[in-house]
């Protein structure tokens, strides 16, 4: 690469980029999973209903490592869930606001979240937001409690493949629909 294409501070030019990287790779490297649209404009279809008012679209559903990605959307208002994790949560706001009983933050657009394993918490939109969507990195699986801390119930990457397959299916998506999400 000659020195002229280089900008002072080390950038290379736009219009002097070199060829794609097309040497060796690791062979037993998954393929990358890409959505273009974004959360705004897309296909009802592709949200899974949760319970009234409330959807998750699939993202990433990582059956090797235990994780699922999505966005969860919340319409009207309520109570989500108590619910305590076994492994760390990531949460990233997209649209609108919710809070966790148990805080007095308030989570809104552009809020990031780390959520450490073993805390139980109880997720609640107000009715004054018209619609929340935030992006969740779950891994392992949603312990759903009662107000003692006892387990009535869980959800796992697995059972998110099955909802999404099953939804996909009534929709005329397809069961196979499901299969580009999952890693
Ligand atoms: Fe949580």
């Amino acid at each position: 690469m000659s020195p002229d294409s280089t900008y002072s501070d080390g950038r290379i030019a736009a219009d002097d980029l070199p060829a794609p990287y097309d040497g060796p790779r690791p062979q037993d490297a998954l393929p990358e999973l890409f959505i273009q649209d974004g959360y705004a404009n897309d296909d009802p279809r592709l949200w899974v209903p949760l319970a009234p008012g409330r959807w998750s679209r699939p993202l990433c559903l990582n059956v090797s490592n235990g994780y699922w990605v999505h966005l969860t959307k919340v319409v009207g208002g309520g109570m989500l869930s108590r619910h305590r994790h076994p492994a760390p949560v990531h949460g990233f706001v997209i649209k609108g606001r919710w809070r966790y009983l148990e805080r007095d933050w308030i989570a809104e657009a552009g809020s990031y979240l780390y959520e450490p394993p073993g805390d139980i918490h109880t997720l609640v939109v107000e009715p004054d937001c018209d619609e929340m969507i935030t992006l969740f990195h779950n891994t392992g699986a949603l312990i759903y409690c009662d107000e003692d801390g006892n387990t009535v119930g869980t959800t796992d990457v697995f059972d998110r493949v099955d909802a999404c397959r099953k939804h996909f299916t009534e929709v005329g998506l397809g069961a196979d629909y499901v299969e580009q999400f999952i890693r």
